[in-house]
């Protein structure tokens, strides 16, 4: 009698360990590991999130013993094939929430039902999943505070057990084709930090020991090593937000109670797409549309290159190229340039992001910029203008984090690196003149938002 055989089909969940989607098919039998390079994610993203996600694959198939199947092609075609190759009756897989996953995930469904095959969704990327929480009225939360109440009201599941005896199909001679990788972008000089799981659970532990007691205070300094560097090991689901919250219960301190509030942040904002999909690439509050808004030219370039003559706006975005990953508090500050001194779309900044990050993720990222943009949730009223000057100061008073990526700043000491024009020497190794006048750049917004209220 042949042995009953499943497909356990990997997307955002590179790992092994509390993987209930993963017991869900070790209980149909044999598991055929499968992961599908779909050309319509595959095409728009980034080199950065190419070789990311390349890397964390091949950490995935070593702790597989090389059984990962890896095919290219429209899962829509490509599941039932292979399916059919290795004679699984039903496909396993982690619900995807998001716009796109969630079509591609039915389609995949009644393809596979024509051949009597099933698809089981078992789990999401979340703790608690998007769209499960509602108000007291039964609406969607638009506000974050009483969200992040519900979501801890709520609680979350503890870590799933261990696969401990899942058996993975092995080799062409059951069915299973070898790997067919596609080729990893050259980075040039860019340093990812090491992908997959147990590099994403090393950090996390090395965290939580070291550093998770500051986090409350030191997660605003971009010049300091005070946050996790984990979005792009949850954006991959090399750990699930579920093995943090365990282990953070464990923990009494500021520092792990705010962390614990930033996974309330990524989990609200996935919950805001599943209720608004069209909001991932439309304006949530469609009012702010209204704004005369300047198309990307010279200006946008010298944004997107780290060549603005604001001293931290340019060290984020040459952060951005250089590691593929910006600051939280300087995403915010460069994102509010874009949108308030320069007067462009959100949108076009969004992009930008999604093209260069390893953590891109459309939830986190587009309402972050809307955020910023004053389109999206309630919290950051359009009129609240970051001063790119004042936030460097404040963020990295000794200027360590600006000099660490602008190295026509180098030669100011301590906090004058924010402020070159008032060096008499500031713009010796070559630094550019500031684009805008951030005062007048300010009131042009300001003015603007008035215009559209009236
Ligand atoms: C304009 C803008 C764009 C952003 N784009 C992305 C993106 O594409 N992908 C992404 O994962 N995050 C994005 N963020 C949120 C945040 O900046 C990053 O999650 C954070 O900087 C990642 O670094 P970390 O892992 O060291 O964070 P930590 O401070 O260690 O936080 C721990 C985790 O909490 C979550 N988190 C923290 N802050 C936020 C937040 N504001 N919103 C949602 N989740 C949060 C992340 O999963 C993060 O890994 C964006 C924020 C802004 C303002």
């Amino acid at each position: 009698m042949t042995e009953l055989r499943s497909l356990l089909w990997f997307r955002r969940d590179l790992r092994l360990s509390d993987h209930p989607a993963l017991l869900a098919a070790a209980a149909d039998g044999e598991v055929v590991p499968l992961f599908v390079v779909d050309p319509a994610l595959w095409g728009p993203s980034g080199d950065v999130r190419r070789a990311y996600l390349l890397r964390s694959l091949r950490a995935l198939d070593a702790s597989l013993d090389g059984r990962l199947v890896v095919e290219e092609g429209d899962p829509v075609a490509v599941l039932p094939a292979v399916a059919a190759r290795t004679s699984a009756r039903r496909v396993h897989v982690t619900a995807d929430t998001g716009p796109y996953g969630r079509r591609r995930d039915e389609a995949v469904e009644h393809a596979l039902a024509a051949d009597d095959r099933e698809l089981v969704r078992t789990g999401t990327n979340y703790s608690i999943g998007p769209g499960t929480l509602l108000t007291g009225s039964g609406s969607p939360f638009q506000v974050f505070t009483p969200f992040s109440r519900a979501w801890r009201e709520h609680g979350w599941p503890r870590p799933a057990v261990s696969p401990g005896d899942a058996r993975f199909a092995s080799g062409a001679g059951d069915g299973v084709d070898g790997p067919h990788w596609p080729a990893e972008p050259d980075l040039g000089d860019l340093a990812l930090p090491a992908a997959g799981e147990k590099a994403a659970l090393a950090r996390w532990h090395e965290f939580l020991e070291e550093r998770i007691d500051d986090y409350a205070t030191d997660r605003d300094r971009p010049d300091q090593n005070g946050t996790s560097q984990l979005s792009a090991p949850l954006k991959w689901g090399e750990l699930h937000p579920r093995t943090i919250l365990a282990d953070l219960s464990r923990k009494r301190s500021a520092g792990a109670e705010t962390y614990r509030t930033e996974i309330a942040w990524r989990e609200f904002y996935a919950d805001v797409l599943w209720h608004r999909p069209e909001t991932a690439r439309e304006y949530y509050r469609p009012q702010l549309e209204a704004l005369a808004y300047t198309e990307p030219g010279e200006a946008f370039r010298a944004w997107s290159e780290g060549r603005t003559g604001f001293p931290v706006v340019d060290a984020g975005m040459r952060q951005m190229r250089a590691e593929g990953w910006i600051h939280n508090r300087v995403r915010m500050i460069v994102a509010s340039f874009l949108v308030k001194d320069l007067h462009v779309d959100w949108r076009h900044g969004a992009r930008e992001f999604m093209h260069f990050l390893r953590d891109g993720d459309l939830a986190s990222n587009n309402h972050g910029w809307q955020w910023v943009a004053g389109s999206g949730t309630d919290a950051a009223p359009f009129f609240r203008v970051f001063n790119p000057v004042t936030q460097g100061k404040k963020f990295d008073p000794q200027g360590d984090y600006v000099r660490r990526y602008v190295p026509e700043l180098r030669h100011l000491a301590g906090a004058k690196a924010h402020e070159p024009w008032d060096a008499a020497d500031g713009y010796a190794s070559g630094y550019p003149e500031r684009i805008v006048d951030h005062a007048h750049e300010r009131k042009v917004a300001l003015d603007d938002y008035a215009r559209i209220r009236s």
